[in-house]
């Protein structure tokens, strides 16, 4: 991330030096115009350069498995408002990951502006790889996301809060869900989110309360088919009962992972 915004602090500078040389109404000598033509023309090699650079990091980033894998040209997730990021050393993912995640953050504090802050868990380290207390996360493509509470509990963004029927914001926590949900139709969209099975039942039976078609949940939610059913995209694993943990595709630019 520290790369691509360097980069991009290349092109705005290009771009708030260039216009002013190209103005046609500037009077300038023949030798000035031959002067900044050739600025020019070296201005646009450099623009090119970028551009293929910034193509170059975005692809190849994941390589490998969540579980068997490493990270290379980290994007960094940035810090921002409405959210607690609480390793940043452990903040590094995909483009893919890091663009989608804030999208769906984005998407909920739209709809709920007065909402608590959000935690943040590990998503890889910056060269991914095995980290401590995790079996996954090692590709870039895995983000431990903490969950929403109707009071914001102590300890609460620096440390996950195990959910229950009486502390969960369920309102805020399903449209949170449902965001991450929508990144599916993406290239490198959610592929699976874990979610501790009784977890999922207090949003299943909120949901469901709310009018929501028990077939529309029945796509999302593994339960109340068991913990080791197949169905929904939410599935259950042990000790995630205090955030989701969402995992992504890997990208069509990323041929080195699955
Ligand atoms: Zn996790």
């Amino acid at each position: 991330m520290r790369v691509l915004v360097g980069l991009v602090a290349i092109g705005a500078i290009i771009s708030a030096t260039s216009p002013a040389d190209a103005r046609p109404q500037r009077r300038t000598t023949k030798h000035q115009d031959q002067k900044s033509k050739k600025r020019a023309a070296r201005i646009h090699t450099l623009r090119e350069h970028t551009r293929v650079e910034l193509r170059e990091l975005a692809r190849g980033q994941s390589v490998g498995a969540p579980w068997a894998g490493r990270l290379q040209h980290a994007t960094e997730l940035p810090s921002g408002d409405g959210y607690h990021i609480r390793h940043p050393w452990r903040a590094f993912g995909t483009q893919t990951t890091i663009e989608l995640t804030l999208r769906a953050i984005d998407q909920t504090l739209e709809a709920f502006p007065d909402q608590h802050v959000l935690a943040i868990g590990d998503i890889s380290a910056e060269s991914g790889g095995r980290i401590t207390e995790h079996h996954s996360h090692q590709s870039g493509r895995d983000i431990d996301v903490g969950l929403f509470y109707l009071d914001k509990p102590a300890g609460y963004p620096a440390t996950f809060i195990h959910a229950t029927e009486d502390n969960l914001d369920c309102a805020a926590t399903f449209k949170l869900l449902e965001s991450f949900l929508a990144t599916a139709d993406d290239d490198g969209g959610v592929l699976m989110i874990f979610l501790d099975f009784d977890v999922q039942g207090i949003l299943y039976d909120w949901a469901r309360d709310q009018g929501i078609s028990e077939r529309r949940l029945d796509r999302i939610f593994q339960y109340p088919h068991g913990r080791d059913s197949s169905d929904g995209i939410v599935r259950h694993e042990p000790n995630h009962d205090n955030h989701m943990h969402v995992r992504f595709t890997c990208p069509s630019t990323d041929s080195g992972c699955h």
